[in-house]
């Protein structure tokens, strides 16, 4: 199918400036030259630019890890998709588990974001993901169905190959409670067949659906393996550079 595998690494609210010059430095080391997968780095956004330092030069992108949808404004305390433009990131993780729950972004503000993302030529990465109690009551496909059609709304046919989707159960992340190669390929497939019924067989074939949730450097081989899963949102194991790399090499064509 040709679908490169793409692995990112979200620090989430961790890392010093130091800690964070260090893990860029030791994954540029090890990864900058990695041909065959895609990688990105997406640190805290005060470190971004330490960060690109780092890592210019080579195969690895930056990515923020959420942005306003305006240019610019009255909005105190966020950052724009100009800002992160300025800072030399290309990639931009969009509706979080963590800012849906705990920053009250819905659907339609995930939305608006990605549309303003596309609109600076930032590539987002948009994850979709049910919670314990809806996996329980049955209701997975359903739930991740609907945030996948409602992220997309007004997004082209000539920018979805800019889009990537995260599939990260909530009930995954952080927890190390990780999805079984089945239940990720399950909900990958049902993914894919919602991009299809919205953009045609031909263009839903190259769209990149990585897998999130306490992926690990013993684990990720598996997942990874699935046909629907082209990659990984790695949230803890990306802290740790012996993971994050083995993480990283799982992915690599045999
Ligand atoms: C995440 O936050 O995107 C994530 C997948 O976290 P973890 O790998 O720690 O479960």
């Amino acid at each position: 199918m040709g679908r490169r595998k793409f692995i990112a690494g979200n620090w989430k609210m961790n890392t010093s400036r130091e800690s964070a010059v260090q893990l860029a430095r030791q994954l540029a080391a090890h990864l900058g030259r990695v041909e065959d997968v895609d990688i990105a780095l997406c640190p805290p956004a005060c470190y971004l630019l330490a960060v690109h330092e780092e890592i210019a030069g080579t195969r690895l992108a930056l990515g923020a890890q959420n942005m306003h949808h305006e240019k610019s404004g009255a909005f105190t305390g966020e950052v724009s998709p100009v800002m992160l433009c300025d800072c030399h990131c290309t990639h931009v993780i969009i509706g979080h588990s963590e800012r849906r729950q705990f920053f009250g972004e819905d659907d339609e503000l995930v939305n608006r974001k990605i549309i303003a993302a596309l609109s600076h030529n930032l590539n987002p990465i948009v994850c979709v993901g049910e919670s314990l109690d809806q996996r329980e009551s049955g209701k997975t496909m359903e739930v991740v169905g609907t945030q996948l059609r409602h992220a997309l709304v007004g997004v082209r046919p000539e920018q979805l190959r800019d889009v990537t989707i995260a599939y990260e159960p909530i009930w995954a992340i952080g927890t190390g409670r990780v999805a079984s190669p089945e239940q990720a390929e399950q909900v990958h497939a049902h993914l894919r067949s919602v991009l299809t019924s919205m953009y045609g067989a031909d263009l839903s074939m190259v769209i990149r659906i990585q897998y999130g949730g306490s992926v690990k450097g013993d684990n990720a081989a598996g997942i990874l393996a699935q046909p629907n899963v082209d990659g990984a949102l790695v949230g803890g194991a990306s802290l740790k550079a012996e993971e994050f790399i083995a993480i990283v090499l799982a992915g690599v064509p045999a």
